[in-house]
């Protein structure tokens, strides 16, 4: 079965043509500025280089029908036609309370999302679209949502709440949500898989630490708490956004400044984190390394606040789940940062695990990077949350 994996943004699209019998990835793309001048089409077949053309895409139905042309093209597509696409598995960014799992797609699925918008006002209406562009070209095709937040809907009321008046949650369902769900969920089975035990008898935290980072607690399999809040803003310093900080912080610069609630929350997104917190050497944590390398102080001090506050959060885990079996790493810092890695560890001896130097050197691959006999593991798993959306849209539409 060949599952199109499509993560739709607000002028992007980034795609994924999976064998799901194989797991091979026969081709993935992404499409940028669409709707915008200048668009760029980069497609890249099984074992071929890229291949970008630049073509305006005025909206994401001619996005999606460049990625269906790529795909079915005789010289360098994968499939001879649309009918070798037997599902779409959409990314959907946030399914609110009403969805703790991935669902088949349907009129009444699209406007329970719908009113899940005003939760992410930037994401879920771009994802929409994607979805109404699929199902436009490929009325036929069944379609599943896979959320961002259905796998920590398991959180109890005390991880979820916040201490605000009550009426909030009740009027507009303010909690904590999280977000990357879907690796967060991937990643603690593929820990429990690859240490050979069943995840019912595991407490696991899991670090996300990307771009955006989050940090989750998973007890028994199930999420019982994770760093991310109503909005992805919450918890963990990450790229560029502030993570945890004083609410009173936006009225004292607000007024300081002049700047109104928008302006600080774009502050708080996209100039803030280890990009702010370096006095703008950047918010690429290899850039941040080479910095810091040649002796530049504030990037140095990004990546020590940075890791303080990721090691503070596996601490908070570790009491939430009153003890743990194992950490977990992944995403593209997690993965392959091995001097991040190293920085948040050294606050971990206290659990009985250090940190192997050697194991520790390697980038991108599944291991367990603690020391022999060290009482928790600390491991590496790459996360892939395309392939597991093209897993759980395969178990559905199999189960139709
Ligand atoms: P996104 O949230 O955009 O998906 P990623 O998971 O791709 O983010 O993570 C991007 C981050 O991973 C960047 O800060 C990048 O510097 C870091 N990263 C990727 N590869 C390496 C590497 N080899 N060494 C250090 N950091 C890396």
């Amino acid at each position: 079965m060949n599952v199109l994996v499509i993560n739709c943004g607000s002028s992007s699209l980034k795609y994924q043509l999976i064998n799901a019998d194989t797991e091979e990835v026969l081709a993935k793309g992404l499409c940028e500025r669409i709707g915008i001048d200048g668009g760029m089409h980069t497609y890249q077949k099984k074992d071929s280089d890229k291949v970008k053309t630049q073509v305006d895409m005025p909206s994401h139905t001619k996005a999606v029908s460049l990625v269906l042309e790529a795909l079915t093209d005789p010289a360098n597509g994968v499939i001879k036609s649309l009918s070798e696409i037997d599902a779409v598995g959409h990314r959907i960014v946030h399914g609110g309370e009403k969805f703790a799992k991935s669902v088949i797609i349907d009129d009444e699925v699209l406007a329970a999302i719908k009113e899940c918008n005003d939760l992410a006002p930037l994401h879920n209406p771009a994802n929409l679209i994607g979805v109404d562009s699929c199902r436009e070209l490929m009325p036929n095709v069944p379609m599943v949502a896979v959320f961002d937040t259905a796998f920590h809907q398991t959180m109890p009321p005390k991880a979820y709440l916040y201490g605000i008046p009550y009426e909030y949650y009740r009027k507009y369902k303010v909690r904590r949500y999280g977000f990357h769900g879907t690796s967060h969920d991937y990643v603690a089975h593929r820990t429990a898989e690859f240490l050979g035990k069943d995840i019912k008898d595991m407490k696991i935290i899991v670090c996300h630490l990307g771009n955006g980072a989050s940090v989750s607690a998973v007890n028994g399999g199930k999420c019982v708490d994770t760093s991310m809040g109503l909005t992805p803003l919450e918890g963990l310093i990450m790229g560029t956004r502030s993570g945890d900080l004083d609410p009173a912080i936006l009225e004292f610069i607000s007024g300081k400044e002049n700047l109104s609630i928008g302006e600080m929350l774009t502050i708080l997104n996209k100039k803030s984190g280890v990009l702010g917190l370096s006095d703008g050497v950047s918010s690429d944590f290899r850039d941040l390394g080479e910095a810091a390398d040649s002796g530049n102080e504030q990037a140095k001090a990004a990546l020590e606040t940075y890791a303080y506050r990721v090691a503070k959060y596996i601490g908070a885990y570790v009491a939430a789940m009153n003890g743990v079996d194992a950490i977990t790493f992944t995403a593209g810092v997690g993965e392959n940062n091995i001097s991040a890695r190293a920085q948040i560890s050294s606050y971990l001896t206290y659990l009985g695990t250090e940190l192997d130097e050697k194991k520790n050197a390697v980038r991108g691959e599944e291991l367990i990077i603690s020391k022999d006999g060290s009482r928790i593991p600390i491991l590496v798993i790459p996360t892939d949350e395309e392939m597991s959306i093209a897993r759980q849209t395969v178990e559905l539409v199999s189960k139709r």
